[in-house]
């Protein structure tokens, strides 16, 4: 990647499906790595849901979701296949079960920016997890406490939406200033910026930017982002590194959304379909 001349990049479908490593005949569900997802809160449980569907169509061999003691019933019958972590708060996320057993963590779908959760969160970068991915309440908690982004592991995944970036980083006053804004955040922090929407751009801790050359305005609709986080902590657990998880998972997250639209168009796609198309994108590409 540091050869390349110039700094900016488009997404090819080349470039892409090399990064795409297939599986081993003999391969088991241990080989593909076990995700934490903390996500949901009391009225946000879909969120989780969502996310939790997206990581074990990402690939990941085993999937934990860490939620609020009122989620427990949803979880596990939404998403059978995903074992559940309980809280010991009835609404919110409070604290998380030991790292030790996980190759990757995703934060923030659905969180809730309340203090305990502010607190836990904290508690969550100083056990430095290797892999990280936050997204939604996880940034906009983040964004309230500058103090704690030397806290963040190294080549931590960040996925905020314009607005969530701006809280994140700060105004900008046109989108040229943001994109040096974003370039410069992940340099300096050290960590992966996905920032998101038509063309989702992708900064890394060594300046070089992507942007995302898939996905379309059906696009635009609640959940859509918590799949992105989902998706990316699926890949992230198997393991990919960090550069590939953000880069593919950006990717496939529009493929699918592109093949989703071929079937429901772009007024009718919900979040939901997205996941419905990721086998027909990973195929796309293999
Ligand atoms: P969020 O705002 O967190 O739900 O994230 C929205 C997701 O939908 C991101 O992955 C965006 O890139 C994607 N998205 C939203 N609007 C568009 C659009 N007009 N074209 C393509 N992708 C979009
Ligand atoms: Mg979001």
């Amino acid at each position: 990647i540091s050869t390349m001349r110039t700094p900016f990049h488009f997404l090819t479908d080349k470039y892409i499906t090399s990064l795409i490593r297939p599986r081993g005949k003999f391969s088991h569900k241990g080989t593909y790595g076990h995700a934490l997802l903390i996500a949901g809160s009391y009225g946000k449980m879909g969120a989780a849901v969502l996310a939790s569907k997206a990581c074990l169509r990402g690939g990941t061999g085993l999937l934990t979701s860490h939620v609020p003691h009122t989620g427990y019933g949803f979880i596990q019958s939404c998403v059978p296949e995903a074992m559940c972590s309980i809280d010991a708060s009835d609404l919110m996320f409070t604290e998380f079960p030991d790292l030790k057993s996980f190759s990757a963590v995703g934060v923030g779908p659905g969180l809730g920016c309340k203090s305990n959760s502010q607190r836990a969160l904290k508690e969550l970068l100083l056990a430095n997890p290797q892999k990280l991915v936050l997204d939604a309440d996880a940034l906009n908690i983040l964004s309230q406490h500058e103090d704690w982004y030397g806290l963040l592991p190294k080549n931590s995944i960040l996925t905020p939406h314009p607005k969530e970036f701006e809280r994140l980083a700060g105004e900008t006053a046109d989108s040229w200033s943001r994109l040096l804004l974003q370039q410069w955040f992940s340099k300096n922090h050290g960590v992966i910026v996905v920032l998101k929407g038509a063309h989702t751009c992708i900064t890394f801790p060594n300046g070089q930017v992507y942007f995302n050359t898939t996905g379309n305005p059906g696009m635009a609709t609640a959940g859509s982002g918590d799949v992105l986080t989902g998706l990316i902590l699926g890949l992230l657990a198997q393991p990919y590194s960090p550069e590939e998880a953000a880069l593919l998972g950006v990717y496939l997250h529009g493929l699918a959304g592109d093949l989703a639209m071929k079937q429901y168009g772009q007024e009718a796609l919900i979040a939901g379909d997205l996941i419905d198309h990721f086998g027909k994108a990973f195929l796309e590409l293999t």
